[in-house]
């Protein structure tokens, strides 16, 4: 099987990496970029599978094409599990990552270090014309500073201490984040399912959307 994927987002970095992984199924890979102006879905969901599968289902019946989505996040053990997948809009809607970490290190200031854990979730989903999607997830665990380290990456990667490196996210060069990262995990699982997926929807095994 070989032809277009579409990938819903506008991260160009992010297709980027998609484009590496998809080589070996010499599947072009196309962004909401090449496709459309104004395509958006809401994230309505309340998990990261829902959200995923939300704008994965929507692309590709729109499209017309196999769509692979993405819905990322940062959760906290001491916050319950927040931000989650409100992590972009934390703060607010306006999407600020320097708000998003002021108010997550606010939350945790009388929080002692051992129970500053946290979880980097990205949940992968793929979806077919007329069929449901279907997820993967992956994750990488950290602890969360007291204050900013580092300059690369975006999002939370400046409070995010990774212990194997002994560094923040933020600290880490690119390629040493993507050997580590929620959103590698999440792909490499993905390679592994994905050509028997391709296959069952090509002899009508996946399950219709109703
Ligand atoms: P999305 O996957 O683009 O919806 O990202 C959701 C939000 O989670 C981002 O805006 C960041 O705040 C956070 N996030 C997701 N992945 C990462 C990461 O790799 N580093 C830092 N923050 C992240």
């Amino acid at each position: 099987m070989s032809g277009r994927l579409l990938l819903a987002t506008n991260n160009r970095g992010k297709a980027k990496e998609f484009q590496t992984l998809f080589a070996r199924f010499h599947y072009e890979v196309l962004t909401l970029q090449d496709v459309s102006d104004d395509f958006d879905v809401e994230e309505t969901g309340d998990t990261f599978e829902e959200n995923a599968s939300l704008k994965a289902e929507a692309a590709a019946n729109h499209f017309g094409m196999m769509t692979i989505a993405d819905d990322s996040g940062l959760c906290i053990d001491a916050l319950g599990g927040k931000p989650g997948v409100y992590s972009a809009r934390y703060a607010g809607e306006e999407k600020s990552d320097e708000s998003n970490i002021e108010k997550v290190l606010q939350e945790l200031r009388e929080v002692p270090d051992a129970e500053r854990t946290a979880l980097f979730v990205c949940c992968l989903a793929v979806a077919f014309p007329g069929f449901k999607a279907r997820t993967v997830m992956g994750t990488v665990h950290g602890r969360i500073l007291h204050e900013k380290r580092g300059a690369n990456g975006f999002g939370y990667d400046p409070i995010f201490f990774f212990e194997e490196e002994g560094a923040t996210f933020a600290e880490l060069s690119s390629e040493q984040k993507q050997r580590w990262s929620h959103r590698a995990n999440a792909m490499k699982k993905l390679e592994t399912v994905l050509g028997s997926w391709m296959k069952e929807v090509e002899s009508d095994e996946f399950s219709r959307s109703e």
